[in-house]
């Protein structure tokens, strides 16, 4: 079922919802699974399953000389998908990515969530690689995530690329994109950015996902202007608990987002993760719980591969 037959369903009722990244190249799914189990009595309609851009790895040849070659250390994407859809009953969201992909690749990939009866694709751009200063378009590929949703949006309308074959059966994917309550770090300005917004949605996208943000107000406050900015879908806030110290630089650094002064003093004055782990819980439950009340959709969390504190924080909510 689609993200927005969900919410309709719902009937104003809020969500609960996370993310899980495949394992790493080579490790047993099961781990992955002993992460989803405690959270499915939350009853998620959906979870949604990132993709890793590609990397460069370095194998010793020996002699001094070094052989690189291109891999993607977290492969599996709409395979795991397909597990989880067929093992728990519910709904999986794959993220397809521009980046390291060509136009072709991805009407295949797209092609293969259709036949396994996936309803909904989330369409990013994705970051740029390791080496990578900014992102680079893949040759063949997209640059920017308004143009995947184009290509989405084409194949509901049952258009294939260069039209080499003639459809009488359309997919009906619902299309999902980012949105940043505190601008794309590479945006100019958080209006340039909202404009980018719109155009993915005038493109075709059903509803918003955001990046994890701390402070519920900057949340209310890009809702607002994104409504202003003539954005009417739904709008589903990303929620990350903190769990260790080092997030305090990490994630200001990676998200170029900022972390309220209240946060911060009370991670300080932790002397232990688990300390630390204990205020992450709160401040999310404490955001979550204003968010609920504010009548938002669904609550979608970060979890990183762990289910512990998303449980923890699930059970006093849901
Ligand atoms: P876009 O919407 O293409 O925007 C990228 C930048 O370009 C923005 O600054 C925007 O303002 C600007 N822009 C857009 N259109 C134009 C234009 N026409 N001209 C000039 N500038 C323009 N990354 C992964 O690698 N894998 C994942 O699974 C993944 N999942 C994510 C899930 C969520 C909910 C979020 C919020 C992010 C996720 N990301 C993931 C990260 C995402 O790929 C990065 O944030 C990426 O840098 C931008 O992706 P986007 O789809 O928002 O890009």
């Amino acid at each position: 079922m689609k993200v927005t037959e969900h919410i309709k369903k719902a009937n104003g009722k809020t969500l609960f919802s996370f993310e899980i990244i495949p394992p790493q190249k080579g490790r047993n799914i099961q781990e992955l699974y002993d992460n989803i189990d405690p959270l499915m009595e939350f009853n998620p309609p959906f979870i949604d399953v990132t993709t890793s851009r590609e990397e460069y790895v370095y194998i010793d040849k020996g002699e001094g000389l070094l052989d690189r070659k291109i891999t993607r250390m977290r492969p599996g994407t709409v395979g795991i998908c397909a597990a989880i859809k067929h093992k728990y009953n519910v709904d999986t969201i794959p993220h397809v990515l521009c980046g390291g992909f060509t136009k072709e690749e991805t009407e295949y990939l797209l092609v293969d969530c259709h036949y396994l009866g996936i309803d909904n694709v989330m369409a990013l751009r994705g970051d740029a690689m390791k080496h990578q200063k900014y992102f680079e378009p893949t040759k063949g590929g997209h640059t920017y995530a308004t143009e995947l949703v184009a290509q989405m949006k084409d194949l509901n309308a049952g258009k294939y690329l260069h039209e080499v074959i003639e459809s009488d059966y359309k997919t009906n994917f619902c299309i999902g994109v980012a949105g940043y309550p505190e601008k794309h770090l590479e945006a100019p300005s958080l209006t340039n950015d909202l404009k980018r917004l719109k155009e993915k949605v005038d493109a075709g996208a059903d509803y918003i996902v955001t990046q994890m943000f701390f402070d519920n107000g900057k949340f209310f406050d890009f809702v607002e202007k994104a409504k202003q900015a003539g954005i009417h879908v739904p709008i589903i806030p990303g929620i990350k608990p903190i769990a260790v110290k080092k997030h305090l630089q990490l994630l200001p650094q990676v998200f170029k987002i900022d972390l309220p002064e209240a946060l911060i003093s009370e991670v300080e004055k932790c002397r232990t993760n688990n300390d630390v782990r204990q205020v992450g819980i709160d401040w999310a439950v404490q955001q979550s719980k204003e968010l609920q009340k504010a009548g938002i959709p669904v609550l979608h969390f970060y979890s990183m591969g762990k289910s512990d504190n998303i449980k923890a924080i699930a059970s006093q909510i849901f």
